[in-house]
């Protein structure tokens, strides 16, 4: 998997170098602020306690 992943703003491309492929410039890293996977998943958790629960 990924570890991090970085973007261009230049070129719009995304790349795991620390320089853009295309232009040379330096990526940035991009991580979306409110994408969390662990939320994610908790959400998938508490709903399957609760499914649980009922029975
Ligand atoms: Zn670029």
């Amino acid at each position: 998997m990924v570890r991090h992943i970085l973007y261009c703003k230049k070129c719009g491309v995304y790349t795991m170098q620390e320089k853009c492929p295309k232009c040379g410039s330096v990526a940035l890293s991009n991580k979306p602020a409110k994408y969390s996977p662990e939320d994610k998943w908790g959400k998938y958790r508490l709903k399957y306690k609760e499914e649980m629960e009922k029975q």
